[in-house]
């Protein structure tokens, strides 16, 4: 059980980051959610969370595109013995019509924040003795496909420091992994679909099956209950040599 420890999750009020802030609460844990708004149904959701699983549940708000705040984030917490690093966007286009200020964010988002909210809570975790760092990166941590440049060089960016704090870790009861999921059919992806058909003059359902399900040999998405499952799993003590790796959940797309 994860009784007594703290786990922040980024960008957690939708998709990935709540499904894993419903399992690791689920095994728990108490859970810190966070987004950019600061709507009352933000609050309300950290509210059912802790209802639902006896924990405590707080919702923080933090623009995880700003250094600053996601440090603030992590004080604000008070605790992180857990620390999953999920937030991100997306932008499908190509590399020379890219919009420099969508790659500047996806950088920020999907890249930096990270690098922020671990060096904020390394030190509480040293301090507790104990700590998990989980970062969402993805298979386009590990492959590229066309159209996204920002997200697959923040993706492999993340992959590559998520090694390194493996390594800076490896000796203080402290694990530091990347999970690399396929495609979960969230906000984000659900978003994409319409540039993609522009840019592969398709339908949108054909996106969906020529080009989306087309990368993941399963025919399936990945479910949020199952990444939330993986991020337990790498919580527990089964899972403490596991680190400065990554893990895949992509119905076999990393196979080929
Ligand atoms: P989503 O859009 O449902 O969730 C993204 C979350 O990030 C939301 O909670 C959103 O509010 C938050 N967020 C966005 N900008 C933010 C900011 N500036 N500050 C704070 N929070 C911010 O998408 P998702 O699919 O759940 O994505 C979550 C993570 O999983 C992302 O890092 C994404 O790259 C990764 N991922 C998704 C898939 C997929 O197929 N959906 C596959 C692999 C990896």
């Amino acid at each position: 059980s994860l009784k007594g420890k703290t786990a922040v999750i980024t960008g957690s009020n939708s998709g990935i980051g709540l499904g894993v802030a419903r399992a690791l609460a689920g095994a728990g844990a108490n859970v810190v959610l966070n987004s950019f708004t600061d709507r009352k149904e933000d609050h309300a959701l950290a509210e059912e969370i802790g209802r639902a699983h006896g924990v405590e549940a707080r919702y923080i708000k933090a623009d995880m595109s700003k250094g600053d705040e996601c440090r603030a984030l992590i004080e604000q917490a008070g605790a992180c013995d857990i620390l999953v690093n999920n937030a991100g966007i997306q932008h499908v286009a190509p590399i020379d019509e890219f919009p420099a200020e969508k790659w500047d964010a996806i950088i920020a988002i999907n890249l930096s924040s990270a690098f922020h909210t671990i060096a904020a809570a390394l030190p509480m975790m040293r301090k507790a003795g104990w700590g998990r760092v989980i970062n969402i990166a993805s298979a386009h941590g590990l492959r590229a496909s066309p159209f996204k440049s920002a997200y697959i060089s923040a993706k492999h960016g993340i992959v590559g420091m998520t090694k390194t704090v493996g390594l800076e870790t490896a000796r203080e009861n402290i694990t530091a992994n990347a999970i690399c999921p396929g495609y979960v059919l969230t906000p984000l992806v659900e978003s994409q679909i319409p540039d993609t058909a522009k840019e592969y003059k398709m339908s949108e359902d054909e996106v969906v099956e020529k080009v989306i399900l087309q990368k993941q040999p399963s025919k399936e998405f990945v479910t949020v209950e199952q990444l939330g499952g993986l991020a337990v799993f790498l919580c527990s003590d089964h899972a403490s040599q596991i680190t400065g790796t990554t893990i895949s959940a992509d119905g076999g797309w990393t196979a080929s």
